[in-house]
């Protein structure tokens, strides 16, 4: 049945993991709803991911990958890209100058047939999804351009457009655009932000962020409503987590982990170190007959994992530490852990709330990620925390708060459980496949058509 599947283009550009992230998991979520529910999901959803920027833009557009790197690591730079790039003239400027040099090459992209990507020709993607806040202006106008066959760049796009935005408590303007069919937004903030933007309140839809398979809800649990899931999610979190440690060959010990996205940014090194020293001096003070572990995710940071491991690094008895470089099963590694140290990247925050995890922010970049600080706090499942030796005190406050009655610990878990969206991928997912079917249908019956007419003449 694969010729008949259905196709989505996806665009995006690797800045940062989470774009990719999001694209794959909707992808996931496609195959998983087609699997599980045929009846429903009856064609096959065939994605076509693409970086758009680094596969088909000219220089300089093709350097944005390692230009994001840079200028994620010296945020002064990306406070000033992304902020003069969110004034009008700057979003105008973009875009006029993105369409000069890139319209023909992007034309390419969008033209490409996603079962033959590297063939001509043949039938192009049924629907269109961005999950990049650079993919709406110019592929609008591509669309429009492709459906209209070069006629138009305004009006008479048929085949539909939709953007799936995968920031969480704050996005640049450039993600919202009045043209698309739908905007599917993860928090109150963005849905704000969408509405400002002139994006009618009809194609807005929340939902929650798409993330990876692992973190998702199945079966039974999404039967349950409103508060009596918490509980019950609770109360298997205590019951799974010593299995789930047993399972990493980890101790059965309260945990803290430290990761810094997909690439182990924000200066998780000096934190694990900070960290490290106040749960050994906790754990070796003599009023004090328990121990702690710490987990150090360090992503691609591969000098940040040799830096935290032996011979450089020389962890005392008292505590079990564990360095790691790129995991595959963060959620693993979540639901094994009491509190997580992290920069506020949106995933991350997005999938701890999903464990019930509370949450110390370390660092944000500047612009995209620095809302995701309130979004936190608001929904009081963590707090920011700057310094190492500020995140250390943290640590303990809330260790120590575990014996009294009414923990921090257990009141932010509690919140973050309500935060969370586990649902979000599946039902984006839905609502895609919907639109989706229906443009088929629509197709279909277009195809038929001209038949009918030859008949009655
Ligand atoms: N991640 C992972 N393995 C690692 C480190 C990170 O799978 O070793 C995942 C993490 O679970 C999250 C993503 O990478 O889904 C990081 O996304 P986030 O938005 O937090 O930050 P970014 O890396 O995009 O800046």
């Amino acid at each position: 049945d694969d010729k008949d599947a259905a196709t989505i283009q996806i665009l995006m550009s690797d800045t940062g993991g989470g774009h990719r992230a999001s694209a794959n998991a909707l992808r996931d979520a496609f195959n998983v709803l087609h699997e599980t529910d045929p009846a429903r999901f009856p064609l096959p959803i065939r994605c076509d991911i693409v970086d758009i920027y680094t596969d088909y833009g000219p220089w300089p557009y093709n350097m944005y990958v390692p230009a994001y790197k840079i200028m994620a690591e010296y945020s002064f730079l990306w406070k000033w890209f992304y902020e003069t790039g969110a004034t009008p003239l700057g979003l105008w400027l973009y875009d006029l100058v993105l369409e000069l040099i890139c319209f023909g090459p992007f034309k390419e992209c969008m033209a490409r047939d996603p079962a033959n990507v590297d063939g001509r020709g043949g039938r192009r993607a049924d629907m269109v999804v961005s999950v990049h806040p650079l993919c709406q202006d110019l592929p609008l106008k591509i669309l429009t351009s492709l459906d209209t066959g070069g006629a138009s760049r305004k009006e008479g796009r048929e085949t539909p457009f939709v953007t799936v935005v995968t920031d969480l408590g704050g996005a640049h303007p450039s993600w919202f655009n009045r043209g698309v069919d739908r905007c599917f937004v993860p928090s109150d903030v963005l849905r704000n932000a969408a509405l400002a933007r002139n994006v009618e309140a009809s194609k807005i839809v929340q939902y929650g962020l798409p993330i990876r398979r692992g973190f998702w809800r199945f079966g039974s649990d999404s039967d349950i409503p409103g508060g009596a899931i918490v509980e019950r999610t609770k109360a298997r979190a205590e019951m799974d987590r010593s299995a789930i440690r047993e399972r990493l060959g980890l101790s059965d010990l309260p945990t803290v982990l430290i990761v810094g996205g997909g690439d182990g940014m924000g200066g998780i090194v000096s934190q694990a170190r900070a960290v490290g020293e106040r749960l050994q001096k906790l754990a070796s003070s003599s009023s004090s007959s328990s121990s702690y572990q710490m987990v150090v995710v360090c992503g691609n940071n591969k000098s940040a994992q040799t830096a935290l491991s032996p011979p450089q690094m020389k962890w005392g008895g008292d505590i079990d530490v564990r360095v790691q470089g790129f995991v595959n099963n963060m959620d693993d590694f979540m639901r094994a852990s009491d509190i997580l140290v992290t920069k506020a990247g949106p995933g991350t925050i997005a999938e701890a709330s999903i464990c019930g995890l509370p949450c110390i922010l370390s660092s944000f970049l500047p612009g995209q990620e620095e809302g995701n600080v309130p979004y936190v706090v608001d929904n009081g499942f963590g707090c920011y925390q700057g310094s190492p030796e500020g995140i250390a005190d943290t640590v303990e406050e809330w260790f120590a708060s575990t014996r009294a009655e009414g923990s921090i610990l257990e009141r932010m878990r509690h919140n973050a459980l309500i935060a969370a969206r586990p649902d979000a991928t599946l039902d984006i997912a839905k609502d895609l496949a919907d639109m989706l079917y229906a443009r088929r249908e629509e197709l279909k019956k277009r195809e038929k058509a001209p038949a009918v007419v030859a008949v009655a003449a």
